[in-house]
């Protein structure tokens, strides 16, 4: 039997420290707020907004919450994104997608300032992961990392498996892990022989969608074994892309759905939002990783970057 790695242990250490570090920051006059706008009444965007808040309450953050009528017009919302830009009080800016179908993502995310968007979908930033010096993570990736970390693997040299290709799920987790120095393949709908690619990972990460589409057989005999998807089983019941029951045996540490990756996106964001804070402050230099070459590339960033 695998160990069950227990994300909602790891967020709760997590969330811990952030809420030691923004009460140490208020001593000093700092209070960190996350704004989180909502357009529409999308059920399951009113329940993670919700728990956003919740989030925010248990650090000590304070959280200013806008909720837009769903026939709001892209002008109306990007005026209220430019207004908290330019609030001091709002260190992290959070629209919620999706967002109903007459506004583009794409257009509001690119007007919000990178240095407040916490959910790293912002080109700057999602540029900065590629090249290593980021200051933001994006937040289901960065909770997978930590989970692993948890585990006490070294990722060095690991055969890291990333099944799942999207530009806020696979992509970036392939880049966290391949700046940890593991030997990273992707794999998508079009990719040959799933489960062969899979079976040779001692890292695997799930990112599909389709629920308990990873049966044992994908799975190499001890192996860490993250489940991001967040499905819907014959029964209507929460689950994930990983067969929990078919594989718990043969993986060495397994995530369970839910309890998992979905505690740690949170905690993620709270991070995020806290480092914000503390760069605004300038309490905080963007945070950089020394890749195998040795080079430092934050010094990328000084010379290429002027954000
Ligand atoms: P997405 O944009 O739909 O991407 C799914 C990826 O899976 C695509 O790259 C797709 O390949 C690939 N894929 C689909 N069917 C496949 C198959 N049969 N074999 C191999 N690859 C296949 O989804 P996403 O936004 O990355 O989310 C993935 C899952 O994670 C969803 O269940 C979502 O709910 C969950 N999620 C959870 C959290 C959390 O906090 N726990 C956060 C975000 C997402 P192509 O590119 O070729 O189409």
């Amino acid at each position: 039997m695998a160990n069950i790695i227990d994300g909602k242990a790891v967020s709760a250490q997590v969330k811990e420290n952030i809420r030691i570090e923004a009460e140490n920051l208020k001593k000093q006059g700092i209070e960190i707020g996350l704004a989180v706008v909502i357009v529409g009444n999308d059920p399951a965007s009113q329940v993670y907004v919700r728990n956003k808040e919740k989030a925010c309450e248990a650090v000590g953050f304070n959280s200013y919450k806008y909720a837009l009528d769903e026939n709001t017009t892209e002008q109306e919302l990007l005026a209220l994104i430019d207004k908290l830009n330019r609030d001091e009080k709002v260190n992290g800016i959070l629209v919620q997608l999706p967002l109903p179908k007459h506004l583009d993502d794409k257009v509001i995310i690119n007007n919000i300032l990178p240095e407040k968007d916490v959910d790293a979908f912002h080109p700057v930033n999602v540029g900065k992961i590629m090249i290593g010096d980021y200051s933001f993570l994006p937040c289901t990736p960065a909770g997978v990392m930590e989970l692993i970390k948890s585990t006490g693997t070294d990722i060095t040299g690991k055969k890291c498996v990333v099944i799942g290709r999207s530009n806020i799920v696979g992509k970036p987790m392939a880049m966290l892990l391949l700046h940890k120095n593991g030997t990273v393949t992707i794999c998508h709908s079009k990719t040959n022989d799933l489960p062969k690619v899979c079976s040779q990972a001692d890292i695997l990460v799930a990112a599909v969608g389709k629920p308990k589409i990873i049966t044992a057989d994908y799975i190499k005999e001890g192996a860490v074994v993250i489940d991001v998807g967040m499905d819907r089983d014959e029964n209507g019941k929460l689950c994930g892309d990983v067969d929990f029951e078919n594989c718990k045996d043969k993986a060495g540490y397994i995530t369970p759905v839910p309890g998992g990756v979905g505690p740690m996106t949170i905690a993620m964001l709270m991070q995020n939002t806290l480092t914000a804070a503390k760069q605004q402050n300038g309490l905080l230099e963007g945070q950089s990783e020394k890749s195998a070459d040795g080079k430092d590339r934050n010094m990328w960033n000084k010379l290429f970057l002027h954000t």
